[in-house]
């Protein structure tokens, strides 16, 4: 992990600004959504893709109910009832 050299304060409510300069080189726009990781004493923040409940892909997604699914493994799934 790179420092960038830059430090935020918190407000009251725990929020913080992401500098623009983060912002403009990883494209985020406002309103984008970000997904929140931890990893010890660390916090990641990282652009929300949607992806494959099963796989974790982010390509050839279908929605099946609130869930999203890709097409292998639907054909995977598939293959097993066949059986
Ligand atoms: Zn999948």
């Amino acid at each position: 992990m790179k420092s960038t050299g830059m430090v935020r304060k918190t407000d009251k409510l725990g929020r913080i600004v992401i500098p623009i300069e983060i912002r403009k080189k990883l494209k985020i726009k406002p309103y984008d959504e970000l997904e929140l990781f931890s990893e010890g004493e660390n916090i990641i923040l990282k652009k929300f893709e949607e992806s494959c409940t099963f796989c974790g892909s982010t390509t050839n997604l279908i929605r099946q109910k609130d869930k999203l699914i890709c097409e292998k493994c639907i054909k995977e799934s598939y293959k097993k009832i066949q059986k």
